[in-house]
């Protein structure tokens, strides 16, 4: 009797360790599906981040590239603009060239058409007119001479004198000074 009931004893035992086992088994089998469920979940989680990383570069790159592509349109536009106002400067310039050419043609011969008649008239500007009695009589280069303001000095020849020439010249300025013969009053 007491053999039958250790033996039912351990068989008891066995059976509890047996369904132990299965148990211990069996939450094994279910830790390691659990364990798989979330590894598939945290790749799901994964591959959707991943995805939605890639929506997003995607997106990112879509709207670089627009924003390029505006860029490019407005670089494209201010350089259209841009080349319109050089367009428009250069045609300025031009006109304006050809206006200033104009002008300084007029102004040129109008200058020329001045010196000419200077030159028939005298070659220098005149500072006023002088007695040829004030002047000095210069027996070496037989002129009369009266000093200039610039510390030079007016000389007429006696030969322009004879020659009907009454301007008498700077010899180190440009200036000139009108010569009035009261000699030739004087002699009448
Ligand atoms: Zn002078």
């Amino acid at each position: 009797m007491k053999n039958q009931i250790q033996n039912e004893n351990q068989i008891q035992i066995q059976n509890e360790n047996q369904n132990q086992n299965q148990n211990q088994n069996q939450n094994q089998i279910q830790n390691q599906i659990q364990n798989e469920n979330e590894n598939l979940n945290q790749n799901q989680n994964q591959n959707q981040n991943q995805i939605q990383n890639e929506n997003k570069f995607i997106e990112i790159q879509n709207e670089n590239q627009n924003e390029n592509q505006n860029e490019n349109l407005n670089q494209n536009q201010n350089e259209n603009e841009n080349k319109f106002i050089e367009i428009q400067k250069a045609w300025e310039i031009l006109s304006n060239q050809k206006l200033r050419e104009d002008y300084e043609l007029k102004n040129k011969s109008n200058i020329l058409e001045n010196d000419s008649e200077n030159e028939l008239e005298q070659d220098a500007p005149l500072i006023g007119s002088i007695s040829i009695d004030d002047m000095d009589w210069d027996g070496i280069k037989n002129c009369f001479w009266y000093p200039c303001p610039c510390g030079g000095r007016f000389e007429i020849l006696e030969q322009e004198l004879d020659l009907g020439i009454d301007i008498a010249i700077c010899d180190s300025c440009s200036l000139g000074i009108r010569v009035l013969f009261e000699v030739i009053t004087e002699d009448k």
